[in-house]
């Protein structure tokens, strides 16, 4: 993960994006995970570009939809380390339904979200965590609905890993990736990333409280109802100017989609991507014992 070896990063200056990279790749050695047992797939964005600039094995996927494909790819090869990222309109809009059940059924990866409250490659739509009354090229009269709330919506659906970050926060951002990268099961972190391109009027997220540092919040990351709380004054006090990141609810005790599978027997230990390249593979063999295991 040398910084320097991948192609020049085409971000706008002042992006935030520059910080999710900086922050991922600064979290790798922590993990113990070299390039080649990485995989991190990506959606439309400008997040999307962050595969290209990352060294480990990655997919640009289509809009929204990140999270199946690393679901996937998980599934089939186990040992890989997951990551997925995307946009807040590539992640809670286009790809809000995949959100919500990839985090109720815990896959074991981490899911990077980089929001701007705004659509940012496409020039600064209204995105679904644009504030109330935002203007935009789609909502010149203001945005007429509440946005999102990216933390609680994680939780309630059954994320067992749920955080928020800041790219002006560097080193919690690092420790968050990661907690999140080692964490068994769904890791949900909700990046704030500024888009001084067409997010002008935005904050920039500065300044910010992590809430385990402050003494004004105390609360238990493994209570789901004191988790909750927090969340939501969180997301309010967001758009009222005041930004609080941290880490608000870690569930180590519920296991992953892949430990109930293989528990109940019904995903082999063998990973499947082995099998695949096993050197007396056989393809008609491979494809009548998959066949005969969906029966
Ligand atoms: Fe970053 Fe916004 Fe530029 Fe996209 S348009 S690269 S989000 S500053």
């Amino acid at each position: 993960f040398t910084p320097g070896i991948e192609p020049q990063a085409t971000w706008c200056p002042g992006c935030g994006d520059f910080g999710v990279l900086k922050a991922l790749k600064q979290a790798m050695p922590e993990v113990g995970r070299n390039p080649d047992e990485v995989a991190l797939f990506t959606g439309i964005g400008c997040s999307g570009k962050l595969n290209s600039y990352f060294n480990s094995y990655g997919f640009h996927t289509i809009h929204g939809r990140s999270l199946p494909v690393a679901r996937a790819a998980k599934l089939a090869n186990p040992d890989v380390e997951v990551i997925a990222a995307g946009g807040d309109g590539d992640g809670y809009g286009i790809g809000g339904n995949h959100f919500m059940h990839t985090a109720r059924e815990n896959h074991d990866m981490t899911y990077i979200v980089f929001n701007n409250e705004i659509f940012g490659l496409t020039k600064g739509q209204t995105s679904p965590t644009s504030p109330k009354g935002h203007k935009s090229k789609t909502q010149p009269s203001g945005s007429a609905k509440s946005p999102i709330r990216p933390l609680s919506l994680a939780l309630t659906s059954g994320a067992t890993y749920v955080a928020r970050t800041a790219a002006v926060n560097p080193n919690q951002a690092k420790e968050i990736i990661a907690e999140a990268i080692e964490h068994d099961g769904f890791a949900h972190i909700d990046f704030l990333t500024q888009c001084p391109t067409w997010n002008k009027d935005a904050k920039h997220y500065v300044p910010y409280t992590d809430i385990q540092q402050s003494d004004d919040y105390d609360f238990d990351t493994s209570n789901r109802e004191e988790a909750q709380k927090m969340m939501f004054e969180t997301e309010n006090k967001l758009y009222e100017g005041e930004v609080l990141t941290g880490r608000y609810y870690v569930d180590d005790e519920s296991p992953s989609y892949q430990e109930e599978k293989q528990a109940t027997g019904e995903m082999p230990e063998e990973p499947l991507a082995e099998r695949y390249f096993d050197e007396d593979y056989e393809w008609e063999r491979t494809a009548d014992s998959l066949l005969d295991h969906h029966k």
